[in-house]
C-alpha cells in the first residue's frame, strides 16, 4: 500500500516521483516496464541514434501505413526504462512559443497559459545563461550551450541563413522565434542530463520511494469509479499494488491510452470490440493524436567538412572517440542536431510555422542508410510547428503487452503538406546563397527534378517522417473529446489523473521533452495542493 503510484518513469512520471517523495511523509512508487540497467551509450551525447533499434531500452513501435505519405507506416521509437524518452531522445531543449500555451488555456484550460507555466520551466532549470526572465538556475535539470561548432558545415548553415535574411538566434525560448543558429541542451559537462539523472537518481535513495522495474502495468485497478491501484506483470507473474490517494498514468502518447483502454476507460463501442468492460464511457482516449511531420532536405558536399562514416573519415571518427574518452572533449559532448531554428514561410504570419534540425551529415530512414552516412554532406530536417492531422491510438488486441495500434495519419491535411512544400523552397534559398559556394553538391532529396510545387508535394507524401513528438491521446480540456480536466484528473474516474505528453491538447511548435518535463512539475504541484 502506497500514497502514491506513478506508471512510467518517462519525462513527466520520473518528475512527479522526485517531486512528491520529496515529503518524506509521502510513500510513493514507480512502476516501470523498462529496466534499471544503464548504457553507456545513453550518456554519450553524440551517440543519441545508438538505441534507434534496440528493443532493451526503445519500445520501437512501428505505424499503420499512412494515406497522406504514401501508405508508409513509420518507425516510434519510445524510451523503455528510467528516464523514459528522455534517454534516447536528442536533448534539444526547447518550449515552442508563448501563444501556444495561451492557446491550451482558451481551450478551457485554466492554469496553463503562459504566464502560468513558465515559473514551472524555471523551476526545472539549471540554465548555464543563468536566471532571467525566461530562464532559471538551481533546478534540477542542466541546461547548457554548445561550446562549438566542431563541423564548417554547420557555422556555413548559420551564415548562409543570415544571408538569406533570416536573424541569427541563440535563444529559442524567448516570445521570439524567428531564426538560426544553436539550440541549447539537456546536457552537462558532455554528459546527457536525462530525466533519471536529474530526477529519479537523487531521489532513488530515499526510503519512501520504491522504484519497481521490468515491471509491465497491465490494468489500473478501479472500483466504484476510484481508481485503488495497479496491477502489473513482472517475470511472467500478475501482481499488485495499491495507492490510498492517487494513482498518476505517465507511460507517453501511446501507452497510457492503450493502459486506460485496458482498463475500461474509453469509447464503450470500441472497448466491446475487444470484450473489455466499459467503466468510464470517454471517447476521446487515444484519439487526437499529433505529431509533428518532417521532410529531409539532404544535399552532398564538395568538401569533406562535415561527419561521415566514409572509410576515408574513420580516422577522424576515431580521434574523437578518443577525444571523448580521455576528457570528454570534441564533438560527441554534443548531440548531433546542435544547429537549428524556426522560419516564416510567408511574411504575413506572427509565429513561424517551421522548425529546423540541421545535421552535418546525410541522414534519412531515421539513420538506416548507411550508403548515405557514408558520403559527406548535409541535412535540414524541417518540420511543420503547427500541423493539423489527427491520428489515434486505439487497441490491437486486449492483450496488454502488445504495441497498441498507432494511427498518425500524417499530412491528412493539406495545410501540413503545403508549410513543407513551402518549407522544402525556403531551405533550397538559404543553400543557394554564397556560404555554402564552395561547399554545396547536388540535392540529393527531394532532388533537383521536384520542381514544381506539385513535384515537391509529391516528393513531400513520398519522403516524410515524423520528428517523434507524439502527444495530445489523452488531452486535457472540457470538450467531447477530452480526458482529464485542466487538473489532468481523468474524467469520470476519482483519484486517477494522467501527466505526461497525451494531456497537450494541441501540439506546441517546439520538441516536446522540456514541455513534458514542465507537464511534471505541474502535476506534482496540483496533486500536492489537493492532498
Ligand atoms: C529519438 C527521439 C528524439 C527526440 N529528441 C527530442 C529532443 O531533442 N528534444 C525534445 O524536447 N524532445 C525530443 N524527443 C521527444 C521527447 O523526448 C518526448 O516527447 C518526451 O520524452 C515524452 O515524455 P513522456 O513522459 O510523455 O513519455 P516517456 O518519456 O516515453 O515515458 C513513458 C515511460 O512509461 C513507461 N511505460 C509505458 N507503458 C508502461 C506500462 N504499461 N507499464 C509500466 N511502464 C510503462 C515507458 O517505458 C517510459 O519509461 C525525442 C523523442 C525521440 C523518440
Amino acid at each position: 500500500m502506497f500514497d502514491y503510484i506513478i506508471v512510467g518513469g518517462g519525462s513527466a512520471g520520473g518528475v512527479i516521483a522526485n517531486r512528491l517523495s520529496e515529503n518524506s511523509n509521502n510513500k510513493v512508487c514507480l512502476i516501470e516496464a523498462g529496466s534499471a540497467d544503464r548504457s553507456l551509450l545513453v550518456s554519450i551525447p553524440g551517440a543519441l541514434g545508438a538505441h534507434m533499434f534496440v528493443r532493451k531500452f526503445n519500445w520501437m513501435f512501428r505505424s499503420q501505413p499512412d494515406i497522406g505519405t504514401d501508405q508508409r507506416g513509420h518507425l516510434c521509437p519510445r524510451g523503455k526504462g528510467l528516464g523514459g524518452t528522455s534517454s534516447i531522445n536528442g536533448m534539444v531543449y526547447t518550449r515552442g512559443h508563448s501563444s501556444d500555451y495561451d492557446n491550451w488555456e482558451a481551450l478551457g484550460n485554466p492554469g496553463w497559459g503562459f504566464k502560468d507555466v513558465l515559473p514551472l520551466f524555471k523551476k526545472s532549470e539549471d540554465n548555464e545563461n543563468g536566471a532571467g526572465g525566461y530562464h532559471g538556475t538551481g533546478g534540477l535539470l542542466p541546461v547548457s550551450n554548445v561550446d562549438k561548432n566542431y563541423y564548417k558545415l554547420e557555422d556555413i548553415f548559420i551564415k548562409a541563413s543570415q544571408e538569406a535574411g533570416v536573424p541569427f538566434r541563440d535563444e529559442f525560448n524567448s516570445d521570439k522565434l524567428e531564426g538560426v543558429g544553436n539550440y541549447q541542451f539537456t546536457i552537462k559537462n558532455g554528459q546527457r542530463a536525462g530525466v533519471r539523472k536529474s530526477f529519479i537518481d537523487p531521489a532513488s535513495t530515499r526510503k519512501n520511494l520504491t522504484i519497481i522495474t521490468e515491471a509491465h502495468a497491465t490494468k489500473i485497478l478501479i472500483e466504484n469509479k476510484k481508481a485503488t491501484g495497479i496491477q502489473y506483470q513482472q517475470n511472467g507473474e500478475l501482481k499488485e499494488v495499491f495507492a490510498s490517494k492517487e494513482v498518476i498514468i505517465s507511460g507517453g502518447a501511446f501507452n497510457s491510452p492503450q493502459l486506460l483502454m485496458l482498463s475500461g476507460i474509453g469509447d464503450k463501442d470500441e472497448l466491446a470490440k475487444f470484450d473489455i468492460d466499459c467503466v468510464c464511457d470517454l471517447k476521446g482516449v487515444g484519439q487526437n493524436l499529433q505529431e509533428h511531420p518532417t521532410i529531409s532536405i539532404i544535399f552532398n558536399s564538395l568538401k569533406k567538412d562535415g561527419y561521415s562514416l566514409a572509410l576515408g573519415a574513420l580516422a577522424t571518427r576515431m580521434k574523437e572517440a578518443i577525444q571523448f574518452a580521455l576528457g570528454k572533449k570534441g564533438p560527441l559532448r554534443h548531440s548531433l542536431p546542435k544547429v537549428g531554428g524556426y522560419l516564416k514561410t510567408a511574411e504575413d504570419i506572427d509565429v513561424p510555422d517551421i522548425q529546423i534540425h540541421y545535421i552535418p551529415t546525410m541522414l534519412a530512414d531515421h539513420g538506416l542508410n548507411v550508403d548515405l552516412l557514408m558520403q559527406h554532406g548535409f541535412t535540414a530536417e524541417i518540420n511543420v510547428c503547427r500541423p493539423k492531422s489527427l491520428g489515434s491510438v486505439t487497441l490491437r488486441n486486449a492483450k496488454p503487452t502488445s504495441d497498441p495500434l498507432i494511427n498518425l495519419n500524417l499530412l491528412d491535411d493539406p495545410y501540413d503538406v503545403d508549410v513543407l512544400v513551402k518549407g522544402v523552397k525556403k531551405i533550397r534559398e538559404i543553400c543557394n546563397m554564397p556560404a555554402y559556394n564552395k561547399h554545396k553538391g547536388e540535392e540529393i532529396s527531394p532532388g533537383k527534378d521536384s520542381k514544381t510545387d506539385e513535384e515537391i508535394a509529391q516528393a513531400v507524401r513520398e519522403n516524410a517522417a515524423h520528428v517523434y513528438h507524439p502527444v495530445g491521446t489523452c488531452k486535457m480540456g472540457n470538450d467531447d473529446m477530452a480526458v482529464v480536466d485542466a487538473s489532468l484528473k481523468v474524467i469520470g474516474i476519482d483519484s486517477l489523473r494522467v501527466a505526461d505528453a497525451s494531456i497537450m491538447p494541441v501540439i506546441i511548435s517546439a520538441n516536446t521533452n522540456a514541455p513534458t518535463i514542465m507537464i511534471g512539475e505541474k502535476a506534482s504541484e496540483m496533486i500536492l495542493a489537493d492532498a
